[in-house]
């Protein structure tokens, strides 16, 4: 009888060359994306420190945590710690606040400590290699035991081939190998971006991207995001939308360390979209690699304009990632996808 196949947390496994630890750099707790959501002991727990710490969100359809006028989480303070954290300790933050950036999948390997790459502590200066002893603490549930995110079992290559996660892992080995040496993103995804879409076309969709504007910091993702397709797919010279994470970036900038080049920052971020296997639900292999080559494209125009502005080159790279990881987590990218 075949062997049940089970997925699981332990051991904790981390990609090899993640550097990340939390400095503080603040642009997580900021309208990027949405505060929460709030679980309803969360909110509970929040509005005994602050009656109006949590609310009912209708853009999110769920409680989320309150924003001040500057787009900020209502409880960040002027130097961008937390007071939750500063004042009530660690434990009193709501979990999605102690899980970011972390994440853990469960697989038949063990469970992949995965990074979001929408956060300068984890793409600039110098960081520390990323330990499983270091991320468990932000990956555990209230009872104290790591909670995955995901669970994959096996991988669907294409639409008719799946493969054990066994054989998986030997073609990702391949891609990280070869991530790591510096070899160049776009060749090691093999896959042409821009597909030709189903009933519709990208510069429509580019243009709805940019109508979807609401004046948050990712709204103004979403506007060099459309710009930069209208850029590529329809030779359009797009003006600079504004950049409201500029601060972050300035402080994550000012921290010690080597610049790197903005191609080892897309290795990096490419390397943990894969390593963190969230298409694998709705995608196969073949699929994300197509998706992964489109942000890629539209991340390398944008880290060229912001070079061209005067910034680092990974700086560049790192903002670029940022902007093209929030609108890729969003379901005006994820109808785009549906598409392709
Ligand atoms: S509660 Fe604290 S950690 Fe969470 S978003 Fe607000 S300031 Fe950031």
């Amino acid at each position: 009888m075949a062997q049940k196949v089970r997925a699981t947390v332990r051991p904790l496994l981390v990609r090899p060359g993640a550097r990340y630890t939390c400095f503080g750099d603040g642009l997580c707790c900021t309208d990027i994306h949405g505060l929460g959501p709030l679980t309803k002991r969360e909110l509970t727990q929040i509005r005994r420190i602050d009656r109006e710490g949590g609310e009912y969100n209708d853009d999110f359809e769920d409680y989320m945590l309150r924003t001040a006028a500057d787009g900020g989480c209502i409880f960040q303070m002027p130097d961008q710690r937390c007071s939750v954290h500063a004042n009530h300790g660690a434990e009193a933050k709501p979990e999605g606040c102690m899980r970011f950036p972390l994440g853990l999948v469960a697989t038949p390997e063990g469970g992949r400590i995965t990074t979001e790459h929408r956060c300068p502590c984890r793409t600039l200066g110098d960081r520390p290699e990323l330990t499983a002893e270091a991320a468990l603490p932000s990956l555990l549930d209230p009872a104290g035991r790591p909670s995955a995110d995901d669970r994959v079992k096996k991988v669907k290559l294409s639409a008719k081939h799946k493969v054990s996660f066994a054989r998986y892992r030997e073609i990702e080995d391949g891609l990280l190998d070869e991530l790591a040496k510096g070899a160049d993103p776009a060749e090691v995804l093999e896959a042409k971006p821009f597909p030709k879409l189903h009933k519709t076309k990208w510069v429509r969709e580019a243009l709805e991207l940019i109508d979807s504007r609401d004046g948050t910091a990712f709204g103004a993702a979403l506007g060099w995001f459309g710009d930069t397709i209208l850029k590529l797919v329809d030779g359009r010279e797009p003006r600079p939308p504004g950049r409201p994470w500029a601060a972050a970036f300035d402080r994550a900038e000012a921290r010690p360390g080597e610049p790197r080049t903005s191609r080892e920052v897309f290795n990096d971020w490419i390397a943990d979209e894969l390593w963190s296997l969230g298409w694998n639900d709705e995608r196969t292999l073949e699929m994300a690699r197509v998706e992964l080559a489109t942000r890629l494209a539209i991340a390398q125009d944008i880290c060229e304009r912001l070079e061209r502005l005067g910034l680092r080159a990974d700086r560049s790279a790192a903002e670029a990632v940022t902007i093209v990881e929030l609108v890729g987590e969003s379901d005006f990218w994820k109808e785009i996808v549906e598409r392709m």
